[in-house]
């Protein structure tokens, strides 16, 4: 079932969208027992969208009311169905300042920024904290409930596909410092854009550190082996991700120039006419 009540004042709905395979869907949430914040405006698709407006139209008869759309950030899955849901259901985006600045000014209502609270009244209140937690994606916003330990992750994590850090558009050594920050916080439940709800969120975060400081030590372990003239980032691929299939090398690029960007600014690697060397 792509639309299910996950608990009183929380549910789920899942939209097809143009995202990274494995993954096919963006979840959206409805925060929320009676005001309602409604998360992820995902999906472009004509029918998704029809399915989409049902969903939040159907709000209503359960006593919920919509008051607002929210976007985690600026990623075409995430804002892809903005201005048809806008539109159709007459509500207001709240997001990050760099996210109205990437998807037209005029579509953002509301500025959100780290720290601020989003009340949703109702018979059970819900006080959602705004986090920044850039690293995939700059002005990324996740959401924190404390009282139900209740976290909205975007796509700082998933359970399903991988969160690929593009340089530019990301930061590694940012992502892993944002990522720490959110297992401390103390969730028990992560609502990702991507993949079911995760329930040991703590767990979740470790591996995901684990798996980025691993393959840091493999792509430092590559530049080591290049030796003293060093390599070009496209020719360290193979070895670094020589566990991988070859299929997912080109985003493996990507991942590869990120954790290179943080070896350089961690004073590990030196970068030198576009050839990576070890530090001395
Ligand atoms: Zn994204």
């Amino acid at each position: 079932m792509r639309a299910r009540e996950l608990a009183s004042g929380l549910s789920l709905f899942a939209a097809r969208t143009p995202t990274l395979l494995p993954a096919t869907h963006t979840n959206s949430y409805a925060l929320g027992g009676r005001d309602v914040l409604l998360v992820e405006p995902a999906t472009p698709y004509d029918d998704e969208l029809r399915a989409w407006v049902a969903w939040a139209r159907a709000l209503p008869s359960e006593g919920r009311r919509p008051v607002a759309l929210f976007a985690t950030h600026y990623h075409p899955d995430h804002v892809g169905g903005v201005d048809v849901l806008a539109r159709e259901l007459g509500l207001p985006l709240w997001t990050h300042e760099e996210t109205a600045r990437r998807i037209g000014p005029e579509k953002v209502a509301r500025r959100l920024v780290d720290g601020e609270e989003l009340v949703l009244d109702g018979a059970v209140p819900q006080r959602w904290r705004v986090l920044e937690t850039p690293g995939h994606a700059w002005g990324h916003l996740c959401l924190w409930e404390e009282t139900q330990r209740t976290l909205v992750v975007g796509d700082m994590v998933a359970s399903e596909g991988t969160i690929v850090i593009v340089p530019g558009d990301g930061d590694m050594r940012v992502y892993l410092e944002q990522l720490r920050r959110l297992r401390g916080i103390g969730a028990t439940l992560a609502l990702p854009a991507h993949g079911e709800p995760i329930d040991d969120p703590d767990a979740h975060f470790d591996r995901y550190i684990a798996h980025r400081l691993a393959r840091e030590a493999r792509v430092l372990a590559a530049v080591d082996r290049a030796g003293p003239e060093g390599a070009r980032d496209v020719d360290l691929v193979p070895d670094a991700y020589a566990d991988t299939p070859v299929g997912v090398w080109p985003f493996a690029l990507f991942s590869l120039q990120a954790h290179l960007e943080k070896l350089v600014t961690d004073g590990r690697v030196v970068a030198r006419g576009g050839r990576y060397v070890a530090a001395p």
